[in-house]
């Protein structure tokens, strides 16, 4: 019997999103009696998930499918870089279809053509929270797709196209078959989390008979309310944010908020097209921390953008040392394919962003550590995600998001188990993690 299911390969690029793609293809294709295979050999054919964003990017997911054609020779493509024109089919033109993101029927549409579904779907082998790509205590809940925004170094709206939330009570229901399945913590994703709900204006859903509006603080509540950690990310800094923050003060959602502000100089911002502006995100984080003391703030920024200029990155440094965020990721510009920021005059030399890198990754270095060091002596709470090869137990605590964010590493405990809680006393930290002992 098993032998006669029809067998599909699958290959997931790309960023949080995407992988939320992936999952509800594999969860439709589960559904429908499909078995997915873990190798070339085995597949009937292969779907591959691209990721289109940067040159990097296209070029392994150009790779992949070669390497998925060559092997198997029967690929669907979907994700970011179908969105992107032609270049999928000028590469490879053997490839059976090629679907944008977010296109679950259109590529389940593609493979019953060329891999016809079982008679009878197979509904009871899904696992009732979907096929997940994450490890199974923690899952990505995407609560929108694309973006209004239109900022120059990015080509996002353009692959995904404008912002489409999704119903609450839709939202809610996944969420909590998911903590049904044994989820413990859900990472809120999307591609501007405070903008949920604009473009339905806010409107009124329920969910179990509760009334909820399609709004970030309403889902937050509710969310809440499931008994797993909640996690934020994507917020960008608008005023009804502060709505959010007493739930986090309450414990009712995690005090972490992932806010993504990429510049703090009022030209570049404007330059970049950015929703923010400088000296109220300092005010606001001020009051944030009024409210929420132990609020972890993580985020992201941009050197090297066309026109900054020394007094521009000077203000950028400046920002950093009076915000004071405990987790930051920066990356040198480089231009996209497509985003009109390559139009921009004063391009900055590749060496110039390098330095000003290294510069910025210095003094947040610094911070960070600090920042850290006071957590020394702490007693916390922290979930085990894994054992690393020398039998440490990796765990993170509410401070700590996976993938993106440093470790809480417990010394010598492998016996520990993925998925479960632990109390700990941190000992010691460094640049990026903190290292405890089990009480
Ligand atoms: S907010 Fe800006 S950077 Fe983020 S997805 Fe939208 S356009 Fe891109």
């Amino acid at each position: 019997m098993q032998d006669s299911l029809p067998k599909v390969g699958f290959i997931s690029l790309g960023c949080p999103k995407a992988l939320v793609d992936s999952e509800r293809i594999l969860t439709q294709l589960r559904a429908e009696g499909y078995e997915v295979v873990p190798s070339y050999q085995d597949a009937n054919l292969v779907v591959v998930n691209t990721c289109g964003f940067i040159d990097d990017a296209v070029a392994e997911s150009l790779d992949t499918i070669g390497e998925a054609l060559a092997e198997n020779g029967k690929v669907i493509v979907t994700g970011c870089l179908g969105a992107k024109g032609d270049i999928v089919k000028q590469t490879h033109p053997n490839v059976l279809a090629v679907t944008g993101p977010h296109a679950t029927e259109e590529v389940m549409q593609a493979i019953h053509t060329h891999l016809p579904k079982p008679h009878d779907p197979f509904t009871d082998l899904v696992p009732s929270g979907g096929v997940k790509l994450t490890p199974r205590h923690y899952a990505y809940l995407k609560i929108s797709e694309g973006c209004n925004h239109h900022c120059r170094f990015c080509i996002i709206p353009d692959l995904r196209g404008g912002l489409v939330s999704r119903p609450v009570g839709e939202v809610m229901t996944e969420a909590e078959n998911l903590v049904q399945v044994g989820v413990k913590e859900l990472l809120v994703v999307s591609q501007d989390t405070s903008a949920y709900g604009v473009d339905v204006k806010y409107k009124p859903d329920f969910w179990k008979g509760r009334p909820l509006n399609t709004r970030m603080l309403d889902l937050a509540t509710a969310l809440g309310d499931l008994g797993a950690w909640v996690r934020l990310h994507y917020v960008y800094p608008y005023p009804h944010v502060d709505d959010v923050i007493p739930l986090m003060a309450a414990g009712k959602i995690l005090p972490y908020l992932d806010i993504p502000l990429q510049h703090a100089s009022p030209s570049i911002l404007k330059s970049m097209k950015r929703p923010a502006n400088t000296e109220n995100t300092l005010k606001r984080i001020a009051q944030w921390r009024s409210i929420c003391p132990d609020i972890t703030l993580r985020s992201t920024f941009i050197v090297g953008f066309p026109g900054e200029t020394e007094d521009d990155f000077e203000q950028l440094l400046d920002f950093l040392d009076d915000a004071q965020l405990d987790r930051v990721g920066c990356f040198a510009y480089s231009p996209v394919d497509g985003a009109t920021a390559n139009a921009l005059p004063n391009q900055i030399d590749e060496d110039v962003k390098q330095q000003r890198l290294e510069i910025f990754m210095q003094k947040q270095a610094t911070i960070s550590a600090s920042k850290l060091q006071q957590r020394v002596g702490q007693s916390l709470q922290v979930m085990v995600d894994g054992i690393s090869e020398d039998g440490h137990a990796l765990a993170r605590s509410k401070a700590e998001a996976p993938e993106v964010d440093g470790w809480v590493i417990i010394k010598n405990q492998p016996q520990l188990v993925s998925g479960e809680f632990a109390s700990v006393k941190i000992m010691d930290a460094d640049e990026h993690d903190l290292w405890a002992e089990l009480v």
